[in-house]
């Protein structure tokens, strides 16, 4: 175009000037491209009013090295200086964007200081202590868990698992395209509580539990059984999911791995805490609940070997079950002090929200529970505002690269329209016993007059949440 527009205008056809001309014009389309992007995915809205869940999996040795992987940094990066900017909400004011939530892959070829795109990961870094993302995939530990490969969950932390039946042409194992049947999740405490501290009990009603979540698992599969393609044509017909014909079946779809189906389970610490008196940081603590987790994994397997359905186990987000687990539980077994005492139960194998322990001993400590969770979790630190100490995150940053496969860092990015502050808005308790949000500068605590994102597990909450989910965000303890 360069080289057409020149010619028609009578100017000389120096390489050197089209050359910068077009590299000019390059970096302009991609920022346009890349707003394109942004602006499109939060204005659409699916049939429930959300935006709909997008993941934006930048990974840079998902291309080849050269030209192609240069361009592909190019793209990452104006993604985050974007990112770092935010959108404008209603109100015409610079707020922080819940989608689409971002995932950064730590690798050699960005983690080390003299890496090629270690310019990338500060980036990532400034990002991350700005707006909460990217989120951390460790290439290193991915491999090391899924057989070799490096690939994305599904919207927060759903992963697919690695299926021998499941190939691309070229033999690599196949992830795009395959998709997840839905999440029916145990109440660990319940079964804790359900068995009053006998241990005996415990495994037999952990065994019933399991059962009945089966069973609402296959009701979720029968309901899905017999769908034709024809309900959602982009999904399964114009090769979003699969390319099949109109009027065809889905079923086959549904076994033999290529979608998965997710066991998931919540409150092991609380579990743990019931059975044994201790947190699951305590050694024996931490091998009971290794011994649950290793259970539900061997009840998957069991599943999927009768069924050829691929059952996995999975830490389920829990945004809003939190509160109805937590109140379902005060209202059988009334309240026991550091079990049922709190609006909340704790979410898949986390450390609970108040228990001191910094970072690094944290996303250690998880990493073990991590593993037996091959349908997904994702681990966090919550961290204070860290943008004046950028060198921190990214020692974070470096250890996940070496210890842990899935992470986050929980920054504060608050803004108060009321007087403009740009902080931290905390909870506080009003006259009637409620939780509510207050800006600390000019005591606003009109919701509709702040902009507050919290990362409730996952992903990004904008719209507040109910008492539970509030409760436990007040109670969070910082790791660093
Ligand atoms: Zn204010």
């Amino acid at each position: 175009m360069v080289i057409e527009e020149r010619k028609e205008c009578g100017e000389d056809l120096n390489d050197e000037i089209i050359d910068k001309i077009t590299e000019k014009r390059l970096l302009s389309e991609v920022k346009s491209g890349i707003q394109t992007i942004q602006y499109q995915l939060i204005t659409l809205m699916t049939c429930n009013g959300q935006t709909p869940f997008v993941t934006m999996f930048m990974y840079l040795d998902e291309v080849e090295d050269g030209q192609i992987r240069d361009d592909l940094a190019l793209i990452i990066q104006e993604v985050m200086i974007q990112r770092m900017a935010g959108v404008k909400n209603e109100k015409g004011v610079w707020v922080t964007p819940a989608f689409p939530k971002l995932i950064y892959v730590l690798d050699e070829d960005n983690i080390h200081e003299d890496s090629k795109y270690y310019y990338l990961t500060e980036l990532a870094a400034k990002c991350t202590a700005k707006r909460m993302v990217p989120d951390y995939i460790s290439a290193k530990i991915m491999k090391e868990l899924k057989q070799g490969n490096v690939y994305t969950c599904m919207g927060c932390r759903s992963f697919l698992t690695v299926e021998e039946s499941q190939k691309n042409p070229d033999g690599s194992h196949k992830f795009y395209g395959r998709f997840n049947q839905g999440v029916v999740t145990i109440n660990l405490v319940d079964v804790a509580c359900s068995s009053y501290g006998d241990m005996d009990k415990f495994w037999e009603i952990l065994d019933e539990r399991l059962e009945l979540c089966h069973r609402a698992l296959r009701c979720r599969h029968e309901r899905l059984l017999g769908t034709v393609s024809d309900v959602a044509p982009i999904l399964w017909q114009h090769g979003a999911l699969a390319r099949l014909q109109k009027g065809e079946k889905i079923d086959e779809l549904l076994y033999n791995g290529y979608s998965t189906i997710s066991l998931g389970y919540a409150g092991l610490y609380e579990m743990c805490y019931r059975m044994l008196g201790v947190s699951h940081t305590d050694p024996m603590g931490k091998e009971f609940a290794l011994k649950v987790m290793q259970r539900l994994n061997d009840k998957c397997a069991e599943w999927k070997a009768a069924e050829n359905i691929s059952y996995s186990v999975y830490g389920t987000p829990m945004e809003s079950t939190t509160y109805k687990f937590a109140k379902a539980l005060q209202k059988r077994f009334g309240i026991i002090k550091g079990v049922t005492d709190k609006n909340y139960i704790t979410n898949s194998y986390h450390v609970h929200v108040t228990e001191e322990i910094d970072a690094f001993d944290k996303l250690k400590f998880e990493s073990d529970f991590q593993k037996l969770s091959p349908g997904g979790a994702i681990s966090y630190i919550e961290v204070p505002d860290m943008q004046q100490n950028i060198p921190a995150v990214l020692s974070v940053m470096k250890f996940i690269y070496d210890n842990i496969m899935y992470a986050e860092l929980n920054t504060k990015s608050d803004y108060c329209e009321v007087c403009g502050y740009d902080g931290e808005i905390n909870i506080v308790e009003d006259s009637a016993g409620k939780l509510v949000w207050e800006c600390p500068n000019c005591g606003n605590r009109d919701q509709e007059r702040m902009s507050v994102a919290r990362r409730t597990c996952g992903y990004i909450g904008t719209q507040f949440w109910n008492q539970g989910r509030t409760q436990e965000i007040k109670d969070r303890v910082l790791h660093l």
